[in-house]
């Protein structure tokens, strides 16, 4: 059995090997060990299971289809615009969005209560689809599970034995867990920006974005910075790049209200009804120094 294992792993290391590729976004050759079909396959594959892990679909169709319809729009004008781009919103406190190979983007509701307009969600999906392009994910997957562990998960796919099982589990958790570099984030961020301009969204929300997590990571250590770490500066850096390059730009859609009646008040509508009998809202529970009438004493 281990011997197989370890044969199969070999013929599909010489299956998958690609040598070379060239990553778009930086111009430099880089050393790849899977071609893009393989991505692909791969998103086709854990994708589903991805979405299951990190708490299922968010029950509300139009708020999909609104995520997803902005997250085409901007996928259109990416370096890698051949394949398919899927877009969910997956019901999940936590805020963070998720880039898994092959064009998957996922992105927690906790996240997207805490944005503000349609600039500022266009800014998060063009950046994670900065990280599929450059295929960021491949890369620090690689060096997470190892490139066994990659061939390995490759290899089970259609499979169901234990061995596949194992793969695929570490596949998944390398993906929920992975740590992008600050390099990677900074690209990422850079193509993003691009991105979600030729998309036609005013790239003031990607600063406004950073400004917003970076404000909530001072409160908790928020998910989103544990998987792509912070770059030193970048809310400066960012801030820069739109002043040199894109200061004529100032007729590009922020799209508040879009976002507060198709998102805000989707998630708002959705946490009163499922909030258990007698429980506040979040916004009444808010600690507030009672007058001092009020203490009794
Ligand atoms: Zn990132």
């Amino acid at each position: 059995m281990v011997r197989r294992f370890t044969w199969l792993l070999g013929g599909l290391a010489l299956g998958f090997l690609s040598g070379c590729a060239v990553n778009p976004l930086t111009g430099q050759e880089e050393l790849m060990f899977f071609s893009e079909d393989k991505d692909v396959e791969l998103g086709d594959k854990y994708g589903p299971e991805i979405e299951t892990a990190l708490g299922g679909r968010f029950p509300d169709e139009n708020l999909q289809k609104y995520v997803n319809r902005i997250g085409q729009r901007i996928a259109r004008f990416c370096h890698r615009p051949d394949i398919a781009y899927h877009f969910t919103v997956v019901d999940q406190k936590m805020i963070n969005a998720f880039a898994v190979p092959g064009g998957y983007v996922f992105i927690t509701s906790g996240l997207l209560e805490k944005l503000e307009s349609e600039a500022q969600l266009a800014a998060i999906l063009g950046h994670e689809i900065g990280h599929i392009v450059a295929r960021d994910t491949m890369a620090a997957l690689s060096r997470q599970i190892g490139m066994t562990g990659l061939l390995a998960a490759a290899a089970s796919m259609g499979g169901s034995g234990s061995g596949d099982l194992l793969a695929g589990t570490a596949f998944i958790s390398g993906v929920l867990t992975l740590q992008y570099s600050r390099e990677d984030e900074q690209a990422a961020d850079g193509v993003g920006l691009t991105y979600m301009i030729q998309a036609g969204y005013d790239p003031q929300g990607a600063v406004d974005t950073m400004r917003v997590l970076e404000e909530l990571q001072t409160i908790r250590p928020i998910e989103f910075f544990s998987t792509h770490p912070n770059p030193q500066n970048r809310v400066a850096y960012l801030a820069e790049r739109i002043e040199r390059r894109y200061s004529a730009l100032d007729t590009l859609k922020m799209g508040k209200e879009e976002y507060e009646e198709n998102v805000l008040a989707v998630l708002a509508e959705h946490a009163a009804r499922n909030r258990p009998p007698g429980q506040r809202a979040p916004e009444d529970q808010k600690e507030e120094p009672a007058p001092p009438s009020a203490t009794g004493s």
